[in-house]
């Protein structure tokens, strides 16, 4: 018998009564949902790790990241005292989840009982159990915590910070290139900052393959500016260059860069020409 607080006594039957209703009705539900929820659920409380992060500026990746797992690990916590809940009482929408919340041990004990009794199966076969469902549950929480904190830290670092104002930088323009370059090429090119042989670039489309400058400023002092380059082939997306940090000139001439790229997107440019500045 195990005691749940607030309930009554729950029995094991309890647990088998409540799997099948679980597998008759929702088993479907559980397995199409099973592949994404704990992917954009983590994704979810990453992101808003992460905005509450740049909210009280920090900056610090590694910090960024164990904010993000503590984060994590909370709400995988959470989400176990939900789903028991409602697992074993499925009738009721509304439960005060903070008592089970504070029983860890309680909410253990559940878990291993819910284990052996199995949820659902493969095409309404016998429910799984086991060190199968164990290792079922051990992929969830691993995508869970492995998005959350890549979330938490990618909305960390999407942005520069301006020491000096002690803010996000908030202003950004964006440059699309075609992808007929190497990326080799083009990286060696943009940490070199040779925006002339940038502008010989074809511009590209960015519902396509392409390459995409982005040149943050800061819109207080106007003093930091950083390019990024980032790398949008079939597959093979990434950033090349993070958050390079240019001169006023450099930056200025990326600006105009973006204004002859403008007149250059309305006419089409058929190959690009790399030339040496
Ligand atoms: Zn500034």
């Amino acid at each position: 018998m195990v005691w749940l607080p607030g309930c009554s006594q729950v029995s094991p039957l309890r647990y088998r009564v409540a799997s099948c209703t679980f597998t008759e009705s929702g088993a479907f539900q559980r397995r199409s949902f099973a592949a994404y929820a704990p992917l954009t659920y983590g994704a979810l409380v990453g992101a808003s790790c992460g905005l509450a992060m740049c909210w009280g500026k920090i900056r610090n990746s590694a910090l960024a990241g164990i904010v993000s797992l503590a984060s994590s690990l909370f709400a995988l916590y959470v989400s176990w005292v939900i789903w028991i809940l409602h697992l074993m009482f499925p009738s009721f929408w509304i439960l005060n989840p903070i008592r089970l919340a504070l029983q860890p041990k309680v909410l253990w004990k559940i878990i291993v009982a819910v284990n052996a009794q199995g949820t659902w199966g493969f095409k309404g076969g016998v429910p799984m159990t086991g060190t199968g469902l164990w290792l079922v549950w051990v992929g969830e929480a691993g995508l869970l915590l492995g998005f959350g904190v890549l979330a938490g830290i990618a909305i960390v670092r999407r942005r520069p910070f301006c020491e000096r104002c002690e803010a996000w930088c908030s202003e950004r323009i964006k440059l699309y290139f075609g992808p007929a370059i190497l990326p080799d090429e083009i990286k060696r090119r943009v940490q070199a900052e040779d925006v002339g042989w940038i502008a010989t670039l074809a511009p590209g489309d960015k519902k396509k393959a392409h390459y995409r400058l982005d040149l943050h400023t800061c819109g207080n002092c106007h003093a930091l500016n950083t390019l990024s380059l980032v790398q949008n082939l079939p597959k093979d997306r990434k950033t090349l260059v993070d958050k390079l940090v240019l001169s006023a000139d450099q930056a200025a001439a990326i600006h105009n860069l973006r204004m002859n790229h403008g007149i250059q997107t309305s006419a089409p440019v058929a190959t690009t020409n790399p030339s040496v500045r």
